[in-house]
């Protein structure tokens, strides 16, 4: 009985021990995989949260199709706030993953960090420095957080601007340049990620480096539509030219494809025409019901609409000649030229006049018109493709006057729009078709939280018909499932970005929103 009496105290003993270890070793070990461990530590002077409402706010984004919840959001106020965090998280044995967030105008999650920390940039903008014109150099050094309206703002008050754009201004500078960022102007001066002369970046390592094409020129490359994965970008040196006044906008409608892209076509091949370039499809789904149908006259409405029942798809041109007090006598003779050169259906050609400003920024007014409507923080299944030239005919008859027209649910733009490859530089990271020219297609489509679904199962019938077709087709602002898409997705270009994902972020700690490496 004794010796019972005696195992079962050490017994309690050892059960005691047990207990005691087991509730200390979160807190006095540092192999916890959970980061808050490891930032308790530190909470940056208060920068660092966990607030509910912050930590909801960073789980979601424009798209409104996924939710994914990171421990903590850092509210940097330098850059050395960001790289401490990226040096704690480096230099842990178990580091923790995390995002830089622009603007959260992503629309699959690509800007989360589940259980990891979201590092708000948003936060890092200060209205008295972050913006710096240079005149005579013409360009513009700016903090990668500020929004690309908010450049254009500051280099029109001396009269210059960036040439190349979205068609959407409230994107932060490093959102953008993460991805590529084009627009009509594209064809002609390249994506934004082409007008870019210098940047600093943190790379994984938490390593500050200053990059351009000649210092440190891969780091510069990589970061370049790298999809957030090789460092933090913290500043970018955008080039600039003279702004113009005002902008000539054109709209021409086309019932046939091959004339619509061969008008097209022949309008980028030339290095004087038009400033702007970009195309949209109209489908039988009822009135023309995008953020731009503001642009028709009311009283044309119906006259489309018409067009469009009776032949189901119809494709509308837009063109942009940008002017001021010097060319203003000649811009009219030269868009009625190029009008008259072009085989649109006569009487359906729409012109505005309009600032740059106004033209630049002309999507904010849908914005703002859909925000009153509560239509706009909604769900956005969207899908953005590069086509090369030689399959664009067969995407026409496949998903315009196929799928699309099939399903019949189609909401919202769809755009369509040629670009030349050699604006691009194939050491930048972003993947691109192989032919001299290809197409932008974007699905810009909004859902409702119950039926988003069917948008998105859509999207994928588009990608299997592409890939069924062994068509070379490329996602833009691209989402994959797996790494095996990932590998598709780059192609040639996979083993480099692989390559320098070891070389500048080993831990694999950055953007895993991506779901590239994780
Ligand atoms: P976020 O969504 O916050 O981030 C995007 C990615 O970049 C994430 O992986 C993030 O981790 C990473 N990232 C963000 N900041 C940094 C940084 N400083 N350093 C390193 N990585 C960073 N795109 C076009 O090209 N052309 C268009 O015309 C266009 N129009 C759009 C219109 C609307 C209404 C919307 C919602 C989007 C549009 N986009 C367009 C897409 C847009 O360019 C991308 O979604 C872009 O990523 C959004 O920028 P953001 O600042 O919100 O970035």
């Amino acid at each position: 009985m004794a010796s019972y009496k005696f195992l079962s105290q050490v017994h309690l003993i050892l059960i005691t021990i047990l207990i005691i270890v087991t509730l200390l070793t979160p807190i006095t070990t540092n192999t916890s995989p959970q980061p808050w461990n490891i930032l308790s530590r530190n909470d940056f002077a208060g920068k660092l949260t966990t607030a509910s409402s912050s930590v909801e706010s960073a789980a979601i984004d424009f798209g409104h199709v996924t939710k994914i919840f990171p421990s903590a959001v850092l509210n940097p106020s330098s850059v050395e706030d960001i790289t401490d965090l990226i040096k704690l998280s480096y230099d842990s044995q178990s580091s923790f993953p995390l995002a830089a967030r622009g603007h959260g105008h992503s629309h699959r999650g690509q800007a989360s960090a589940k259980d990891g920390v979201v590092v708000n940039m948003r936060s890092m903008v200060n209205r008295d420095r972050g913006i710096k014109v240079s005149r005579t150099g013409l360009y513009v050094d700016v903090d990668a957080a500020w929004l690309w309206i908010e450049v254009l703002n500051k280099t029109l008050e001396l009269g210059l601007t960036p040439v190349s754009w979205t068609d959407y201004l409230y994107l932060t500078v490093g959102g953008t340049l993460s991805n590529g960022g084009i627009s009509g102007q594209t064809f002609r001066y390249g994506p934004q990620i082409a007008n870019v002369l210098e940047m600093d970046v943190i790379t994984g390592k938490g390593e500050i480096a200053t990059c351009s094409k000649d210092i440190n020129s891969d780091l510069f490359f990589a970061v370049l539509g790298g999809l957030g994965q090789f460092g933090i970008l913290t500043r970018a040196r955008i080039k600039l030219e003279v702004a113009p006044k005002r902008a000539k906008w054109l709209r021409f409608l086309y019932i046939d494809f091959s004339e619509f892209t061969r008008d097209q076509e022949r309008l980028i091949s030339k290095t004087d025409g038009v400033d702007f370039l970009e195309g949209s499809v109209m489908v039988d789904h009822g009135p023309p019901d995008n953020w731009r149908s503001t642009y028709y006259p009311p009283s044309d409405h119906l006259r489309i609409a018409s067009m469009v029942k009776r032949h189901r798809v119809i494709y509308c041109l837009e063109v942009v000649k940008y002017y001021d007090e010097t060319s203003q006598y000649t811009v009219n003779e030269e868009m009625e030229e190029l009008s008259e050169s072009l085989n649109y259906v006569r009487g359906f050609m729409y012109e505005k006049d309009v600032t740059y400003m106004d033209f630049l920024n002309r999507v904010r007014t849908g914005e703002l018109n859909l925000k009153s409507k509560g239509q706009w923080d909604v769900p956005h299944p969207w899908l953005n493709l590069f086509v090369p030239k030689s399959q664009i005919s067969k995407f026409d008859d496949g998903v315009f006057k196929g799928i699309i027209l099939r399903n019949n649910i189609t909401t919202g733009p769809v755009l369509v729009y040629p670009m030349n490859r050699n604006k691009w530089n194939d050491r930048m990271s972003a993947a691109i078709p192989e032919e001299d020219v290809f197409y932008a297609v974007g699905f810009l489509r909004s859902a409702g939280f119950d039926n988003w679904e069917a948008y998105d199962q859509e999207n994928m019938e588009i990608l299997k018909f592409c890939e069924d077709g062994n068509m070379g087709v490329i996602q833009y602002l691209p989402y994959h499932s797996s790494q095996e898409g990932w590998v598709r997705h780059f192609g040639p270009r996979w083993d480099i970005f692989v390559k320098r994902k070891y070389k500048y972020d080993p831990k694999m700690i950055l953007s895993p929103g991506q779901n590239i490496f994780q």
